[in-house]
């Protein structure tokens, strides 16, 4: 039996170079890879939709019509009279990548500024997920207008999914970075942080820190990603380690994380359970990087089990 999942947050346009040199256009950012892992790895019978604000020019046209192909809901995007969407692009030098963006005035920064379409599409939703950059790009109010509406989505008994994906560069302070991420936390039940980004910005000395911490603030679960030593579920006192699966050759880690979260709860959301749709995440993280890019080709997870 199928549901409705809603991934919550800001796509945007990625421009990469070409062997030839030349730019390459595509379409990415954390939240909706994940939506694109889900619905690569769900049956049919389950909805991947996303929500988002775009504009109204060409390229919020084009990027709708590249989640439409891909089988992602677009129905509840709003539209914004005179806005675009926020652009990065992969900068290559000596084998090294690094990311200039062009985020500040994007559509998505306004997605919870209609509280009434908000509350509509998460509603309409079985599971939600959202990551601490979809809270990171939002004014501290409309922030809170989404909070509130996950929260009421968690107390009717959906799973609220989030990733806290810390980027201290997008938040004013790292105050304000803590306090929203906590809040973040409080609205979910499941959080799937990264150890590396806790330990950096939230100073935990260990996984197990960071699982009591989100306990803390009222996640149910907490799944810890670290890379290629696995990832640790805790649900209760005790944490269960799940191995990553060996890469002898990574090509580019970019959406490792998403890559996990999606694959998890399309597995989670079936099966019920924690640690084996942990294995089956490992599995399809570890085809994601050994490929170019955030978007890996459903046809070539297909054969994943
Ligand atoms: P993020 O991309 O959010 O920083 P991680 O680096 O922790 O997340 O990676 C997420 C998941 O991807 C890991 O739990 C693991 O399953 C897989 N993974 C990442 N790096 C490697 C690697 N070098 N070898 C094998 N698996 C990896």
């Amino acid at each position: 039996m199928g549901g409705r999942f809603l991934s919550i947050g800001e796509c945007m346009v990625e421009l990469s170079q070409a062997d030839d040199g030349h730019l390459r256009k595509g379409f990415a950012g954390d939240t909706f890879n994940t939506a694109w892992y889900a619905r690569a790895c769900l049956p049919k019978d389950w909805a991947i939709d996303y929500f988002t604000a775009l504009g109204d020019d060409a390229m919020s046209d084009e990027m709708i019509a590249f989640m439409g192909s891909a089988g992602i809901g677009t129905q509840s995007i709003r539209r914004l009279r005179g806005k675009t969407p926020g652009l990065y692009m992969i900068n290559l030098k000596d084998g090294e990548r690094s990311f200039s963006y062009w985020r500040d005035s994007s559509a998505a920064r306004q997605l919870a500024t209609d509280g009434d379409a908000l509350r509509a599409a998460i509603e309409a939703s079985d599971v939600l997920y959202f990551s601490g950059i979809t809270l990171a790009i939002l004014s501290r109010e409309d922030a809170f207008t989404l909070l509130a509406e996950l929260r009421r989505a968690k107390a009717a008994g959906k799973l609220v999914a989030f990733d806290p994906n810390l980027r201290p560069r997008l938040w004013s302070s790292l105050d304000a970075m803590h306090t929203m991420i906590a809040e973040g936390a409080r609205a979910a039940t499941l959080v799937m942080p990264s150890f590396d980004d806790e330990a950096a910005h939230f100073s935990d000395d260990s996984i197990a820190a960071t699982i009591r911490r989100y306990r803390q603030y009222g996640a149910v679960m907490v799944i810890v990603k670290n890379g290629p030593d696995g990832a640790t579920i805790g649900d209760g006192v005790q944490g269960t380690l799940v191995p990553a699966v060996k890469v002898v050759k990574v090509i580019d880690t970019t959406s490792a994380g998403d890559s996990f979260n999606g694959a998890f709860l399309a597995h989670y959301l079936q099966h019920k359970n924690a640690v084996t749709a942990a294995g089956f995440a490992a599995k399809i993280a570890a085809r994601v990087i050994q490929e170019y890019g955030a978007l890996v080709s459903p046809e070539k997870l297909k054969s994943i089990r």
